[in-house]
């Protein structure tokens, strides 16, 4: 079967309830205070694929242990995938998740990219519908929270060789996150790495895989030893350009309103947060520039003025102001500056949207339960 073959797909999800789901008073504990990817559900979602059979075998099950045999190609070559997305409790009691659609076909570009098979929108939104219908009392209803549900696929064939496996396995697990920012929104330090690079042209970094995520860690360790919380990476070519943020796309707001933001140029991941931001600010009549922005523009803009606020963006934090940039040879910003105003109001609008306060107008809200 074609990896981009995705004109198989499971009809029907088997259901093996759990049978030690945890008790309301315990979920209600975790639910108090769940900080990001502590706990999970009790239920996740399995499908698998094979090149001679598709996808196959559609279930829900208890969350527990993977069981893979230890020449399983993933743990040596990490052919692996993922995406981030959130379900939100709305005032009604009802659960909505924001643009499943967009999480769906940038996992099929992963795929696309790791040589794993590609799964269709309409399999992987089932998914996420039946792990949050069966999961559906973990999604918490305080204000900011959600219920952080993680799509991945790994290749799964116990074979040694150098090739796209031939065996794989798609998985949903479900966590309970608590408000990002829990004293309110504050601006954060990150710290530029001129050392490190995370992607490179011909690449993995439009991917969302965790191979990203495994080169970016010790720039990331570096960034916790200077009391950053996040690194922010340069192109590879010319250690000039801003990319990202380890995990977050990044922004710039000029004094004249317009955005600025890093253009797409293959070594980026396309966030929908970003997407999402820059729609929004063009509808209240911002320009939004899509272009290179060099460290050098960054640096010289905020000391003269003509960049008033920065901010980085993602599904897990939303949108996070960003207060000073810190690096071996100079710093950027004001720490102690409040959020820019601009960054708070996109901010509100965005989690309005989604938690419900606000129409939907771009269709953006799928309900899942
Ligand atoms: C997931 C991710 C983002 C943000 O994407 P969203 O779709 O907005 O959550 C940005 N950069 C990297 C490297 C990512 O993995």
């Amino acid at each position: 079967m074609a990896r981009n073959d995705t004109t198989t797909f499971p009809v029907s999800f088997t259901l093996t309830p759990s049978t030690s789901a945890r008790v309301e008073a315990h979920r209600d504990e975790i639910l108090a205070d769940p900080g990001f990817g502590n706990y999970f559900t009790d239920h996740m979602i399995e499908i698998d694929w094979t090149v001679d059979e598709g996808w196959h075998n559609a279930q829900v099950k208890p969350y527990g242990p993977l069981s893979i045999e230890p020449g399983s190609a993933v743990l040596h070559y990490g052919q692996e995938i993922f995406e981030g997305l959130k379900a939100y409790r709305h005032a009604d009691g009802s659960v909505w998740t924001f643009r499943p659609d967009a999480n769906a076909r940038r996992l099929a570009r992963s795929a696309r990219r790791l040589a794993l098979p590609e799964l269709s929108v309409t399999d992987f939104i089932e998914s996420i519908r039946q792990i949050v219908e069966i999961d559906n009392a973990w999604v918490p209803s305080a204000p900011e929270t959600s219920l952080y549900l993680r799509p991945f696929m790994i290749a799964n064939e116990n074979f040694l060789g150098v090739r796209a496996a031939h065996r794989a396995a798609y998985y949903v697990i479900a966590s309970p996150a608590g408000a990002y920012f829990k004293g309110g929104v504050a601006p954060i330090k990150i710290w530029l790495t001129t050392e490190y690079t995370r992607a490179g042209r011909g690449g993995t970094g439009a991917a969302k895989c965790g191979g990203n995520y495994a080169a970016s860690l010790v720039a990331q360790a570096d960034a916790y030893d200077r009391g950053c919380a996040q690194v922010l990476f340069l192109d590879a070519d010319t250690g000039t350009k801003v990319e990202e943020l380890g995990g977050m796309n990044v922004f710039l707001v000029k004094k004249d309103g317009t955005l600025v933001t890093p253009r797409l140029t293959g070594s980026i991941l396309e966030g929908i947060t970003r997407d999402s931001i820059i729609t929004l600010a063009r509808e209240r009549g911002h320009t939004v520039e899509e272009r290179d922005i060099t460290i050098d523009e960054w640096r010289d803009g905020v000391a003269s003025g003509d960049i008033t606020e920065v901010f980085a963006c993602g599904t897990a934090a939303v949108v996070t102001p960003i207060g000073q940039v810190l690096s071996d040879e100079f710093s950027i910003g004001d720490p102690t500056a409040p959020a820019g105003e601009l960054t708070m109001s996109l901010r509100q609008e965005l989690t309005d949207i989604q938690y419900g306060r606000l129409p939907d107008t771009h269709g953006w809200m799928t309900k899942l339960a």
